[in-house]
């Protein structure tokens, strides 16, 4: 599993870092950039909790 961000939709109200701050890096300004984060074996669930918070859609999770 993975989460694709569309940095372009964030609007850096960092919902995703707080449910997953392992998970998301935000940038210096708060913000996500455009990428591509790989979800490590048993965080699933908290990634899918992490992109259903994203109140911009910024977040979509890519099932492998
Ligand atoms: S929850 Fe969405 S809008 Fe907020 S920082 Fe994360 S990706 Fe950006």
């Amino acid at each position: 599993m993975r989460i694709r961000v569309d940095g372009a939709k964030c609007q850096g109200n960092a919902r995703c870092w707080a449910l997953a701050p392992d998970m998301f890096e935000l940038n210096d300004e708060g913000y996500m950039e455009e990428a591509v984060i790989d979800v490590p074996d048993g965080d699933q669930e908290k990634a899918s909790r992490a992109v259903r918070a994203c109140p911009e859609r910024a977040l979509t999770l890519i099932d492998d």
